[in-house]
This record gives structure tokens, C-alpha cells and sequence, in this order.
């Protein structure tokens, strides 16, 4: 057992089965034991590899992204150039250096990161040197400024709550003790006001998750760029509404039972687009779009080919392995998709399907 199992059983014993959203909350967030808190996950030597560790095309693609939206919107100055959840800080340092060509972004970017993990922060701070940062705990604290945000596998890591429809209602999937061990079972059924609307699209038996945390967070976020301007970019993978069952644990590349190793395997489950659209009702937004699509609007194929032309042996296969991965339907370019949210009345943004 590890210590967090340990400390999760004995709560359990005392007040009653948890639901998915407090397990993983305490799995990611705990301040001893937790996954975010104790560790650098990212990379090889790690449990999970992401589009921006994978090659610089990623960041440069996006910079390039954001540039043009805010040349589109009349170069706003100052603005926040904002990023939930920045792992290593490659993403961010990735978008400043293939902006700093675009005469006035750099100088008018106000740098903000919103990061859980003192470890993941530490390496930002170290990666990020040249440049002023600051932290946030959540989105709420930023300033009320045009706001330019991009959030790569951030959504897939906060915490889900999950359903199962019935005749009564819906039972909430729960984490209580079967012979001292953690197991999974079903709450008793009741009425969801939140899963009201889903009683059109699915029928006894199936599975909705919701994700709690991240209607208030995209709201906040969607409020500010209503207000002042700006756009909000959302990558990660998941689909169009929630169906099925798709908590997940991974741990040195390979999927493992989430209840195995709390506090050892990072948790995350699909991301509903549908519900982050539904919450920034006071901007427009795109549809889905894969992100291999995405990127090979943007110049990827360009930008890979400028950047062979310099390599060579394995460096330059590593190179080309690096392209197909981020955008190979078979790979990461149709598991993963971009949502794109701007004001009403602003030019649509290059790259997503509006
Ligand atoms: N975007 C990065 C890292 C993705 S991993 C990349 O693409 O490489 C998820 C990131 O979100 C980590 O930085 C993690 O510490 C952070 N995170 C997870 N839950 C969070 C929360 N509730 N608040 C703030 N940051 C969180």
C-alpha cells in the first residue's frame, strides 16, 4: 500500500465511500504525497511524454498562432500571455522565442503562469530565466487585461465526477474499502440537476462524467477575454461530450488500475469540449479540430522541413519521428484536438475549423 492509500482507507473507514473527484484531487494535489506535488512527471525517465517535450515545432506553431490573433486584434498592449499548467515551461518558452521576430509581441506580453506543483514551478522558474513570471494558484487572480491563453493537458488533469444512468437516476461511481482495500462501487441513485440536459442523449446503463472544476475555471477565463479581448486555445484529448468510462492511470508509460498506486500514477481522464464551449457562452468557439489538422494549417510540414535541413543521422530521424507523432492521424493528430475560444465580433483565428 502506499502512504496515500494508507491515509485514503483510513478516511474511508471513518466517513463513507469518496467520490472520484476528492480520490483524485488527493492523488494529485496532496501536499506530502501527492503525484503534481512530489514529483517532475514529464519525459522519458518519467510517466508521460507531452506535444511540447516531444519537439519545439509544437510551441513555435502556437506562438505563431497567438502572434496572429493578436496582430488580428490590433496589437493590444499590454497584454497577459497566460498558461494553466505549464509542466517544464517549454510550451511558454517555446512561444517566446518564435515570437520575438513580431515587432511589439514580446514587449507587450505580460507572462503568467498558473502552476499546483512547487517541483513543476521550480523547473519553470529555471526554464523561463530570461523572462519576467509570475504564478498563480488558480485563473482568478489574473489581472483584467486582454488575455492570450493556451492549455496543453491541463483540463485532463482536474477532477472528474462519473455516472451511471439508471431508472432512478443517475449512481455516482464511488471509492470506498472491499476487505480493507480501496474498490470502486455505485452510489444509490438520485436526480443530477447538473446531468439533467444528458437525459436527452443517453440511455440506461451509460456512463457521463463531469468535471466540476473546470466550468468555473473556463468561465473565469471566458469573462476576461469578453471584456478585454484576447483568445483561449485548449488542446488535450477527449471528444465532443461525455460517453463512457475514461478515468485512467498511467505510471512509467503504461496504463495501470487507477486504485493500485494513489499518489504514484498520474490520473486524468477525457476531456469534454462540449462542456468547456458550454461554459464560455460569452465567446464564440470553434469546433473541434485534430490537431494534426491544426498543425499542418499553421506550417508544421514548412517548419519540419527548414529544420531537417540541418540535421542529420539520428538526430534528423528523431526529427522526422518527432513530426509524425504530433500530427499522424494514428498518433497524436487525431487523438488529441484544439478548441479555440474568442470574442464575438473578433476575426476567427488561423488553424481551427470555426
Ligand atoms: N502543459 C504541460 C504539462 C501538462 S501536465 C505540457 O504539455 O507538457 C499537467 C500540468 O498541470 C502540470 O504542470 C501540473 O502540475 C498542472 N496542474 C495539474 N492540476 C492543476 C491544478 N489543479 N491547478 C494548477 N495546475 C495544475
Amino acid at each position: 500500500m502506499t502512504p496515500l492509500a494508507d491515509i485514503l482507507a483510513r478516511r474511508i473507514a471513518m466517513t463513507g465511500p469518496i467520490t472520484l473527484a476528492d480520490y483524485m484531487n488527493e492523488c494529485l494535489l496532496h501536499p506530502d504525497h501527492g503525484y503534481y506535488t512530489t514529483r517532475d512527471p514529464l519525459g522519458r525517465a518519467g510517466d508521460f511524454t507531452t506535444a511540447p517535450e516531444i519537439s519545439q515545432m509544437f510551441g513555435e506553431m502556437i506562438g505563431l498562432f497567438l502572434a496572429q490573433v493578436w496582430i488580428d486584434q490590433g496589437r493590444p498592449a499590454p497584454f497577459i500571455l497566460a498558461e494553466p499548467g505549464p509542466g517544464r515551461g517549454t510550451l511558454m518558452a517555446d512561444i517566446l522565442r518564435a515570437t520575438r521576430a513580431v515587432p511589439g509581441f514580446s514587449d507587450a506580453a505580460r507572462i503568467h503562469l498558473i502552476e499546483a506543483s512547487p517541483i513543476l514551478r521550480a523547473a519553470q522558474r529555471q526554464r523561463l530565466a530570461d523572462h519576467d513570471v509570475e504564478w498563480h494558484e488558480t485563473p482568478e487572480t489574473l489581472p483584467d487585461a486582454p488575455l492570450f491563453l493556451v492549455a496543453n493537458e491541463f483540463f485532463d488533469a482536474l477532477p472528474i465526477r462519473q455516472f451511471q444512468r439508471d431508472a432512478g437516476g443517475w449512481r455516482e461511481c464511488q471509492i470506498g474499502l472491499a476487505n480493507g482495500s480501496l474498490a470502486f462501487g455505485l452510489a444509490a441513485a438520485a436526480p443530477i440537476a447538473a446531468l439533467d440536459h444528458r437525459l436527452a442523449d443517453t440511455h440506461q446503463g451509460d456512463i457521463v462524467e463531469i468535471c466540476p472544476a473546470a466550468g468555473p475555471v473556463i468561465a473565469g477565463i471566458a469573462a476576461r477575454i469578453a471584456a478585454h479581448g484576447g483568445i483561449a486555445l485548449i488542446v488535450d484529448y477527449g471528444g465532443w461530450g461525455s460517453l463512457g468510462d475514461t478515468f485512467q492511470a498511467l505510471r512509467a508509460h503504461h496504463p495501470e488500475d487507477p486504485l493500485a498506486n494513489p499518489g504514484l500514477a498520474d490520473l486524468t481522464a477525457h476531456v469534454d469540449f462540449r462542456a468547456l464551449a458550454r461554459a464560455a457562452s460569452a465567446l464564440r468557439h470553434s469546433t473541434l479540430t485534430p490537431q494534426g489538422v491544426f498543425l499542418e494549417r499553421l506550417g508544421i510540414t514548412e517548419r519540419a522541413r527548414q529544420l531537417a535541413l540541418r540535421l542529420s543521422g539520428d538526430a534528423l530521424d528523431s526529427h522526422i519521428a518527432a513530426h509524425r507523432r504530433l500530427t499522424h492521424p494514428q498518433e497524436m493528430g487525431t487523438l488529441f484536438h484544439v478548441l479555440a475560444l474568442w470574442p464575438i465580433g473578433a476575426a476567427e483565428p488561423p488553424g481551427v475549423t470555426p
